[in-house]
């Protein structure tokens, strides 16, 4: 599973962008799916295998990547919070990039503090 965990955090890193989006995670999350096929992970694969037929360029499709990542974070409100602020889609040009950042840097106090209280 740590492998699924890391194909996650690497595609990130190769996206390269300052600040994530739903869109982002969704292609994170299908790397981990193709990870946990290729290593055969039972449970990667039951926790993955949803991202796989949704589309990054569609709308309703990253409604749902939503709604299944926040589920997937069900235990822990901190996680929940920063996917909450995340853009629908990717950020373009400086200015909504500086806004989804200041957005994801503020969820990030406030997840902070969630994380304290428990
Ligand atoms: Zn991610």
């Amino acid at each position: 599973m740590l492998d699924c965990i890391l194909a996650h955090e690497f595609s990130h890193v190769q996206q390269g962008y300052l600040v994530d989006s739903v869109q982002q995670e969704l292609i994170a999350y299908q790397a981990a799916a193709k990870i946990a096929h290729a290593l055969d992970y039972t449970v990667g694969k039951q926790l993955y295998d949803r991202f796989l037929a949704l589309n990054p360029a569609n709308s309703k499709d990253l409604d749902t990547v939503l709604a299944l990542i926040l589920d997937l974070a069900s235990g822990s409100l901190p996680t929940q919070t920063i996917y909450k602020s995340l853009p629908k889609t990717q950020p373009q040009g400086a200015a909504d990039t500086a806004i989804a950042a200041i957005r994801q840097l503020s969820a990030a106090g406030i997840a902070g503090i969630q994380a304290l209280r428990k």
